[in-house]
C-alpha cells in the first residue's frame, strides 16, 4: 500500500489499465488545484486496512474500480440515494460527516445513451456480468430508458439474482455462462459488455462465443474502454450493428466526481484531448 497517500485516488485490482490518473490530473493541473490523484492497486485482503488509512490521512475522495464497488459498502458511513439504491459505489468524498459513497457511474451511463434515446426507449438488453457496472447501467436503463426486459448473462446466478432483486426488476432471464457462450444470436435491442472482458492487456479476449451473431438493428455497448474498441466491439461492427464505446461513460463519471471533490466543472474538451492523445500512443 502507498504511504502516505495521496488525496485523490482509485483503488482496484487490477488497475493498471485505468486512464482515470491521467483524466484527473489532467484537468487539476488545468485548473490550477494543487492535488494529485493516483492509481492504487488494492486486493480485496487489503480493503480494509485501506479504509482505515484513509480515515487518518488527508485524503480529499477516491474512485472505486473492479472489484471492490459492492464489497466497499459495509465500510463506508453514509450513501447518497443512487448508490444506496443500485447497492455500488464508483466514488467516495471525504468529509466532517466520514467517508460518503456516491456512484457517478449512473451519471456516465446516462450521458453516453442519451443520443441513443429514441432507439433505446421502451425496448430490452441483454447485459454481460452483473457487478457495479453492470447495476449502473440496469438501473439507468430502468428508470430513464423505461427499458421492459432484461437478459443477465453471468458466471454467479447469485450475483445476478440479487441485482434483479436489489433494483426491483420485474422482466428478467438470467443465462447461465456455458450457456451464453453457446448462443448463436439473441434478440436484445441492447446488448452490453459489463465485464472486464477485452481490456488491456487481454485484447484478445471477447464475452461472447465464436459463433455468435449480431443483427444490424442491434446497439453493442462495452463499458471497456482501453482499447477503445474491444473484440467485442469489433464483432459488433462487422455484423453491421451500431457500437457505443465505453470512453464517453469514463468521460462523464470522472466529470461528476471531480465536481464532487473540488466543487468544479472539469474542463471536458482538454480532458478528452489529453485522453485521446495517450490513448493514440499507447494502442
Ligand atoms: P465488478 O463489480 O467486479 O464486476 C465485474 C463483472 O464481470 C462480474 O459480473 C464478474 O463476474 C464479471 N467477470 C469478471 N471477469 C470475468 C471473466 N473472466 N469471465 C466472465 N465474467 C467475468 O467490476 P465493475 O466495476 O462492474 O467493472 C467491470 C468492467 O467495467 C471493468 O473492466 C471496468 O474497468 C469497466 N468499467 C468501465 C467504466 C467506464 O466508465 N467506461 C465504468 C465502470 C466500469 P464474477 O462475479 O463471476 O467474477
Amino acid at each position: 500500500m502507498i504511504r502516505p497517500l495521496p488525496p485523490l485516488f482509485i483503488i482496484g485490482s487490477p488497475i493498471g489499465h485505468s486512464l482515470s490518473p491521467l483524466l484527473h490530473n489532467a484537468a487539476l493541473h488545468q485548473l490550477g488545484i494543487p492535488l494529485s490523484y493516483e492509481a492504487i492497486e488494492i486486493r480485496m485482503d487489503e480493503l480494509q486496512d485501506l479504509i482505515r488509512e484513509v480515515r487518518l490521512s488527508n485524503v480529499v475522495g477516491f474512485n472505486v474500480t473492479i472489484p471492490h464497488k459492492e464489497t466497499i459498502i459495509p465500510l463506508l458511513d453514509k450513501f447518497d440515494e443512487s448508490a444506496r439504491r443500485i447497492g455500488a459505489v464508483n466514488t467516495v468524498v471525504k468529509d466532517d460527516r466520514g467517508l460518503i459513497g456516491y456512484n457517478t457511474d449512473i451519471d456516465g451511463v446516462e450521458q453516453t445513451l442519451a443520443p441513443y434515446r429514441s432507439s433505446i426507449m421502451r425496448t430490452s438488453a441483454l447485459l454481460i456480468g452483473a457487478g457495479g457496472a453492470a447495476r449502473a447501467l440496469v438501473y439507468v436503463l430502468k428508470h430513464s430508458f423505461g427499458v421492459l426486459k432484461f437478459s443477465l448473462a453471468t458466471r454467479s446466478v447469485k450475483k445476478a439474482e440479487s441485482l434483479i432483486s436489489d433494483l426491483e426488476i420485474e422482466n428478467a432471464e438470467i443465462i447461465p455462462w456455458e450457456e451464453f457462450r453457446q448462443l448463436r444470436s439473441h434478440n436484445a435491442k441492447l446488448m452490453i459488455n459489463a465485464t472486464p472482458l477485452g481490456m488491456h492487456p487481454r485484447v484478445d479476449e471477447s464475452p461472447l462465443g465464436s459463433s455468435f451473431r449480431f443483427t444490424p438493428n442491434q446497439i453493442a455497448f462495452d463499458v471497456v474502454y482501453r482499447p477503445e474498441k474491444p473484440l467485442f466491439l469489433r464483432h459488433a461492427e462487422r455484423n453491421g450493428s451500431s457500437i457505443i464505446t465505453g470512453l464517453p461513460m469514463l468521460l462523464h463519471q470522472a466529470v461528476a466526481s471531480f465536481k464532487l471533490w473540488t466543487g468544479k466543472e472539469m474542463p471536458l474538451s482538454h480532458a478528452t484531448e489529453v485522453l485521446l492523445h495517450t490513448l493514440s500512443k499507447i494502442e
